[in-house]
């Protein structure tokens, strides 16, 4: 997990999972399966240092210029307008705007990319932290959160399934177990997503075209599991995005993935799974596998969505929405969720 300034950080501190998260160096080891070609980005030297050094093979100087291109950004350019015709796009822009934006660069708005660019790798390594858990998400986030909230009195299991005005104001909450009536002193914030939120407010001019983001799980052998010799690969020219190296297990991370929509598992699995053995330059065998597919991961962060939610923001409402999703100056991650419940206690303040 990519965070670009402390909320995340800040968060964990106040669940009390800090000791159950690991901070990663910042370099990022690239292997590009059609040219047969590895190499290291260092996204904890300095952005002068990654200029004179061009890490990525058969580079120049100029080629790392295309990132001052994001100084100045229109608010319809999508990343593939500034950089497309970039000799760093395939291997460098189009591996950061998936990674960061679960988007294809053709469709995401580089004012998004530009936004991210500015609080992260402009402001020096310190804000370019990748976070893992030392265990697991659950032990991390998930646990520590729910107990956390938990002692707050909060219900969980329950859906909203509709919501009743009265002189167009709320005037009740029906649950899928209970109606809440609702008083003039009562305060609500909606954090649900775009999609189920159009369910109960049909009127809403909300983004409605979302991309997946797959994960494939494969369980390996003790002596597999070491050739596997770097924590962290970024993959080009290939299906797999990213690859994760934990204990006894590898996790590829395929974003903008909705082609694998309709394939079966046992597909999807040998196609990654004949890559990983391109990477490490053997036929080798995987013990189990496991693929979770999130079909809703993020809306598509196109110029277009950006707007229509730029525009829903200037409406003024009775009640407040949180959510990735109305932190539109950031792409959809964890980082704007936080933030965006901050943002939701202050507006209701
Ligand atoms: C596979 C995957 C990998 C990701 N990787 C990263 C990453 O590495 N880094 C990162 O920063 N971000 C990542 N993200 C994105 C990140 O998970 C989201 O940005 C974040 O979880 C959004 O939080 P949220 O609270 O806005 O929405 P959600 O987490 O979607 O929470 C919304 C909640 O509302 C509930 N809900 C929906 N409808 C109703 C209803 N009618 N009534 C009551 N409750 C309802 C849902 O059950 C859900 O619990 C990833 C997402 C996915 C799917």
């Amino acid at each position: 997990m990519f965070s670009a300034n402390n909320s995340f950080f800040n968060f964990c501190q106040t669940v009390g999972s800090l000791k159950t998260l690991k901070i990663l160096p910042s370099n990022l080891n690239f292997f590009d399966i059609k040219k047969k070609e590895k190499w290291e980005f260092g996204f904890e030297k300095k952005i002068k240092e990654i200029i004179n050094n061009y890490p990525i093979p058969n580079t120049s100087f100029f080629d790392y210029l295309s990132v001052l291109k994001f100084i100045f950004v229109t608010r319809r350019s999508t990343v593939f307008d500034l950089v497309g015709d970039s000799n760093i796009y395939k291997e460098f822009w189009e591996p950061l705007t998936l990674a960061v934006m679960n988007t294809s660069p053709k469709f995401a708005s580089a004012q998004i990319l530009s936004n991210v660019l500015k609080v992260t790798f402009f402001r020096g390594r310190k804000h370019c932290l990748i976070y893992q858990p030392k265990e697991n998400w659950g032990k991390t986030l998930i646990e520590p959160a729910i107990s956390f909230i938990q002692k707050k009195r909060i219900n969980f299991n329950e859906s909203l399934k509709r919501i009743h005005f009265k002189d167009g104001n709320i005037s009740e909450l029906v649950f899928t177990k209970r109606v809440i009536k609702i008083k003039s002193s009562d305060r609500i914030i909606f954090a649900i997503p775009p999609t189920n939120l159009n369910k109960l407010f049909p009127e809403f001019k909300l983004p409605s075209n979302y991309n997946t983001i797959l994960n494939v799980h494969f369980k390996l052998s003790k002596k597999d599991i070491y050739l596997f010799d770097k924590k962290i690969i970024g993959f080009i020219n290939t299906k797999s995005h990213w690859m994760f190296v934990k204990n006894q297990y590898i996790s590829i991370t395929i974003s903008d993935a909705n082609k694998f929509n309709s394939m079966d598992s046992k597909e999807i699995a040998n196609i990654i799974w004949k890559e990983m053995c391109e990477y490490v330059k053997k036929k080798i065998n995987y013990k189990s596998f496991q693929i979770v597919r999130e079909k809703k991961a993020t809306y598509i962060q196109s110029p277009k969505n950006i707007e229509m939610i730029t525009n829903f923001k200037k409406k003024r409402f009775p009640y407040v929405f949180a959510g990735d999703w109305t932190q539109n100056r950031l792409p959809c991650t964890i980082e704007a969720s936080i933030l965006s419940g901050k943002k939701a206690i202050e507006d209701l303040v």
